[in-house]
């Protein structure tokens, strides 16, 4: 069968913004310059990479950058945009295109969270950048626990209780705020056994009650209680 979403392209080629002399910065400049500045120091992180970086608070505009979906629950992401092959580069080059002809480095830093959270986000994201300038990415082994967060107290001063416990409650906000975008509309309920089942969307077909039988039984066809 198939469905609408699944006809949609799940990405795109990125088309990260035109480069300027001074690294791209969309949402609050002043915060995220400042931290920038702070940890790309710290890193110590070559000038010449600033040029090559773009930091967006929007969503859309960072998805429509990287070709990529960015899941709602995510607070920060860095994107490696590698250099388009040689040939590519040089018939851009010579056509005066203002195409990328090297590589990029795309950051999401979500807006809404307590400047802390800003701040150690930003940390961690030049923290995955600075990895993959080094030649070395990591990849999560497990959020808060692993080698990248180990750097990012050390960078950052905190300490590794005190970041997960705000990596938590980030998520837990925007956790809350996901479900009331997406109110349960429809409940159900099973004939037999009374077991209700809260959807934010229609069953797009009939479903049996899975307590009573884990298998499909019409005798245990859910009905709908409210629309
Ligand atoms: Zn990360
Ligand atoms: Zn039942």
């Amino acid at each position: 069968m198939a469905t609408a979403s699944r006809r949609l392209k799940r990405s795109n080629a990125p088309s990260p913004p035109p480069r300027q002399i001074d690294p791209i910065i969309h949402g609050d400049q002043a915060t995220l310059q400042h931290w920038l500045t702070h940890y790309w120091q710290k890193l110590h992180l070559p000038a010449q990479e600033l040029s090559l970086l773009a930091i967006t608070q929007d969503r859309q505009e960072f998805m429509n950058w990287t070709g990529k979906r960015l899941n709602l629950m995510t607070l920060g992401c860095y994107c490696y945009v590698p250099a388009p092959s040689a040939p590519l580069a040089r018939q851009r080059k010579a056509s005066g295109s203002t195409e990328q002809t090297a590589h990029r480095h795309l950051i999401f830093i979500e807006p809404d969270m307590q400047p802390k959270s800003i701040e150690v986000t930003i940390a961690h994201e030049l923290i995955h950048l600075a990895d993959r300038v080094n030649g070395n990415p990591r990849r999560h082994r497990h959020h808060g626990y692993d080698s990248i967060a180990a750097d990012e107290a050390a960078i950052t001063g905190y300490g590794l209780e005190e970041l997960r416990a705000l990596l938590h409650e980030e998520s837990a906000r925007r956790d809350q705020m996901r479900r009331e975008r997406r109110p349960i509309r429809y409940l159900y309920e099973c004939p037999n056994c009374g077991k209700k089942y809260p959807r934010t969307r229609k069953y797009s077909q009939s479903v049996s009650c899975s307590s009573c039988d884990k298998s499909y039984n019409p005798r245990f066809k859910l009905r709908m209680l409210q629309a």
